[in-house]
């Protein structure tokens, strides 16, 4: 079975089982839509490498014009392949922008629109055992398919990444950890009483407490080149979902050393950390030179949602806002991708574009089979930087937040953006005005009514909240209360 695509699995399945009434249902599997790259290199399927940092700013990276904290490697992403000056999330905060990226659906059709807290012993707090992961979808297509860092998508067994189609696990269940390894002192995750302390529970491999050494950036990033070097002769799909530059605003003094002019303490120990994730995918890049991979890797790198600049000391010049924001610093991110044998170099691609477009990408490259009942809502951006064709990938890009009746719509140069629930309707022309400063909805009717029709549309589709945030954890976190 192992080696049978998702449809075929299904369809020995349900024989087994159904007999002659399955053949219908087979037939029908097999006209699900197949995503097939036209122009297959070699006839090889690309590695696909996800690199996900936590809580960056747009701003903090070089490709984007920041020049503070040198990004040598993540820049090489946008100078060998392509960069996104509108790239998005699909939510503010982190764990719903993940279960977005890696179901390539806007998580508020499946009810996921809050940062869930701490519950490992809560089935049904995490990602909807009914989506399917970007890895449950690459993993039927062949793929070797790790997960190295951040999960966040749910700490009850059941939602654990080995059973969510990764081959392979090492890091971290909940929203975010220490980074010292002395700092690590629980190992049981049951110990655990709330998300802050989860922060102290040790690192894992599949379900086994590993015990760390190092920093944990650096740790991460020996775990991708070791990923990178056990799986170099099979297709593989790593997703590398580093913590940093997340809170708390830890940093050895190697990486320190790097800043002796920054000032400001917070600011001086984010550098820090968003260099050591920058060294560590210079290290990932260069094994994948030194296998003769790189060619034919498709990587994507981007941030979970826009800097938190007060927590974490992060920059999203030139856009209004940070995380948790409807207004572009919550949820623009820095955004790139390289793949040498199919995409152009040096290019910037401008239209907007979304973290959801990750899968379908990745499915179009690996020739996989998308589940025609779970419909995608993301595109595959290859023909799209290509110039195959023409038109935007997407006619809106959408943000809701269930909570506080936030809204926003971006669509062509205009944004919509409803702060709260009973505020007015703001628009802004991004093009003209990217720091969001002049509100149009007086003069551009006509505008914010395209613009409003397309958010009703949209959120017609989608459920309320399936389960309780973060924020309904008991108010005893004390000091070890966790930031979302
Ligand atoms: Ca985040």
């Amino acid at each position: 079975m192992a080696r049978l695509r998702w449809w075929e699995q299904q369809s020995f399945s349900l024989c087994l089982r159904f007999g002659l009434g399955a053949l219908l249902l087979a037939a029908l599997a097999l006209t699900a839509p197949r995503l097939r790259a036209a122009d297959q290199p070699s006839g090889e399927r690309p590695n696909i490498i996800v690199i996900l940092t936590d809580d960056q700013g747009y701003h903090d990276v070089g490709f984007n014009g920041g020049e503070q904290i040198p990004t040598p490697h993540l820049d090489s992403i946008a100078r060998h392949g392509v960069r996104f000056t509108s790239g998005y999330v699909t939510y503010a905060v982190c764990s719903p922008s993940r279960a977005g990226l890696l179901t390539g659906r806007y998580p508020q059709r499946f009810g996921y629109e809050r940062n869930p807290r701490w519950a490992p012993h809560d089935p049904a707090i995490g990602l909807a055992r009914e989506e399917r992961t970007l890895a449950d979808l690459l993993g039927a297509a062949g793929y070797q398919c790790g997960l190295i860092g951040k999960w966040h998508l749910g700490a009850h067994p059941d939602f654990h990444p080995l059973r969510r189609g990764f081959h392979e696990f090492f890091g971290m269940i909940g929203g975010g950890k220490r980074y010292f390894p002395e700092d690590l002192t629980l190992a049981d995750p049951r110990q655990a009483k709330n998300e802050g302390e989860s922060y102290r529970t040790k690192i894992t491999r599949g379900d086994v407490v590993v015990e760390t050494t190092k920093y944990l950036t650096d740790e991460f990033s020996d775990e991708a080149v070791s990923f990178v070097d056990r799986n170099k002769n099979r297709p593989f799909f790593l997703l590398l979902a580093y913590n940093a530059p997340h809170s708390p605003m830890q940093a050895p003094e190697e990486y320190l050393a790097r800043f002796p002019d920054i000032k400001n303490p917070k600011r001086r120990t984010y550098a820090a950390m968003v260099s050591a994730v920058d060294d560590g995918v210079g290290r990932v890049l260069e094994r994948l030179r030194a296998h003769g991979l790189e060619r034919n890797t498709l990587i994507f790198f981007l941030s979970d949602n826009g800097g938190p600049t007060a927590d974490n000391a992060s920059d999203n010049t030139p856009l209004r806002g940070g995380k948790s924001s409807p207004f572009e610093g919550g949820w623009r991110v820095p955004f790139a991708a390289q793949w040498p044998a199919r995409l152009p170099r040096g290019k910037d691609f401008d239209h907007p574009v979304s973290a959801l477009d990750i899968f379908a990408t990745a499915a179009a490259a690996a020739g996989a089979t998308v589940d025609p009942t779970r419909a995608l809502d993301g595109v595959d951006l290859v023909p799209f930087v290509t110039g195959a064709k023409k038109a935007p990938p997407h006619e809106a890009v959408f943000l809701r937040m269930f909570d506080r009746g936030t809204y926003a719509v971006r669509s062509g140069d205009y944004k919509l953006v409803i702060p709260a629930k009973d505020q007015a309707p703001q628009l802004y022309n991004l093009r003209k005005d990217i720091g969001e400063t002049r509100n149009l909805a007086s003069t551009h009717p006509e505008e914010l009514r395209r613009l409003d029709a397309l958010r009703t549309a949209w959120d017609a589709q989608l459920i309320p909240p399936a389960f309780p945030g973060l924020q309904s954890e008991t108010a005893g976190a004390g000091k070890g209360k966790a930031k979302q």
